[in-house]
């Protein structure tokens, strides 16, 4: 039966962020079922998903609450059209989310995925500076190693060459500056107690172009396709007042960071920061829908605001724009929240993880380094301790890690050479030591120790 799916699957189905010939000697694994923090396949293998399947889930697989929440909106309404039409789950979801996120941040535009969330804001923060006479900033400026997303636009701003590069001729031209790089700080300073030196880049870069330039973008605190990078919260600090000294807007990616995954609701929080533009997914639904909101200030709002025949108006949409299921289910992804101590409670979590780690992987001859913010912790392997060079990605050393874990049933999804744990946060003390057993085996499998 297992056979049969998967070569039914590889008959029909092209997999994201794939070589699809890689499928020739490791077809898909087909799952059947989730519940907490384990996925079932059709055999009834469990694997434990170490990543929140790409850093959506938040309270595990086929979570009662939700299901709930889901069960109850899909009696009332599935869907309808939000051009003048509105429904109570986007108005609550909208008021509660106003009022959590950072001041100042008071309006929401509704989209469907993180991508499409940045081609709102790249849309909005290009179009405010035509409707307000300063139509020369049309430019954006961001870090290396970020991620945006996919799209054309979103791609357009992520500094990572393996997914932009072949795209070059179609994307914008962004202005691009050395991010901070804390594990081989070019300074000799630790992301704890530094004072964000590496800022000078972007200051620079600003101060010479400020004219052309709309916005920038920023993962807040953790790079996170870039490898779980993580820097000094005075780096969002000094971008905040820069942007705010040349009318630049401050555009906060939080897709990924979002939703208590650093140990604060947002990211932007550790800076104490409050951004122009905010992009929120991934975490909002908790992992069960598309849905994905940008946050604006009333200035950006207020610029838009006119007569029809001022073609002021932002004139953009999907089919699916402000899903009543997805908001429903938003809106008691807060409630848990809430009701559940959640970042609280993570606080421990994270602690454990930490303790495991050093117990468990701190040892092998590769460790580079542990880094951690909340519930994200990451281990970069590296080939020399001393020099901190890492492997050559042509290795892939992740993806043959990837692959013994799965035999030790667990999902881990390095990026490169960094193999990272970003589980559901209902993750118990038994569940990590699989998790970090599992990394700890497969690794020392991969480099025969
Ligand atoms: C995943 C991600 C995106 C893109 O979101 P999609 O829903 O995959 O389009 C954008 N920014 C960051 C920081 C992300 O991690």
């Amino acid at each position: 039966m297992v056979k049969s799916l998967q070569e039914k699957d590889l008959k029909y189905i092209w997999h994201p962020c794939s070589q699809m010939k890689d499928y020739e000697d490791f077809p898909p694994i087909v799952i059947e079922r989730g519940e907490g923090v384990f996925l079932y396949d059709v055999e009834g293998k469990r694997y434990l998903d170490a990543v929140s399947s790409w850093w959506v889930n938040l309270f595990g697989h086929s979570n009662k609450r939700i299901n709930k929440a889901i069960e109850n909106q899909i009696d009332k309404l599935e869907h309808v059209i939000f051009v003048n039409f509105s429904h109570r789950p986007a108005i609550e979801l909208s008021e509660r989310i106003v009022n959590i996120t950072p001041q100042g941040l008071n309006k929401v535009f509704f989209s469907d995925n993180g991508s499409s969330a940045i081609e709102v804001a790249i849309k909005l923060s290009f179009q405010y500076f035509q409707q307000i006479g300063k139509p020369k900033k049309t430019k954006f400026i961001a870090i290396t190693d970020s991620y945006h997303g996919d799209t054309l636009g979103a791609l357009s701003l992520g500094g990572i060459d393996l997914y932009s590069k072949i795209y070059k001729p179609l994307l914008l031209n962004t202005h691009r500056v050395q991010g901070p790089d804390c594990f081989r700080c070019k300074y000799g300073l630790e992301r704890e107690t530094c004072n964000a030196e590496c800022f000078e880049h972007m200051e620079r870069a600003i101060e010479e172009n400020h004219g052309e330039i709309a916005g920038a973008i920023i993962e807040p605190m953790v790079q996170g396709a870039g490898g779980m990078k993580i820097y000094s919260a005075i780096y969002l600090k000094k971008l905040r007042e820069i942007c705010h000294k040349y009318d630049i807007h401050f555009i906060a990616d939080e897709v990924a960071v979002g939703f208590g995954r650093t140990g604060k609701m947002y990211a932007c929080e550790h800076a104490g920061i409050s951004p122009d533009i905010m992009c929120l997914s991934k975490g909002l639904t908790a992992g069960y829908l598309p849905l994905s909101l940008t946050l604006m200030t009333d200035k950006i709002y207020d610029a838009f605001y006119d007569e029809y025949q001022t073609l002021k108006g932002f004139l953009h949409s999907h089919s699916y724009t402000g899903n009543p299921i997805g908001s429903a289910v938003a809106c008691e992804t807060l409630n848990i929240f809430e009701d559940e101590n959640i970042i609280e409670n993570n606080r421990r979590k994270s602690q454990i993880i930490k303790e495991k780690v050093t117990e468990y992987l701190m040892d092998i001859p590769y460790f580079g380094e542990f880094r951690q913010l909340g519930m994200i912790g990451a281990v970069e392997l590296v080939k020399d301790k001393k020099t901190k060079e890492g492997f050559d990605w042509k290795e892939r050393v992740g993806y043959k890690i990837y692959k013994k874990a799965l035999k030790h049933g667990v999902l881990l999804r390095p990026l490169g050479n960094v193999v990272y744990f970003m589980p559901p946060y209902i993750i118990n003390e038994e569940e990590i030591d699989i998790m970090i057993d599992a990394a700890r085996k497969s690794i020392k499998e991969y480099f025969c120790l």
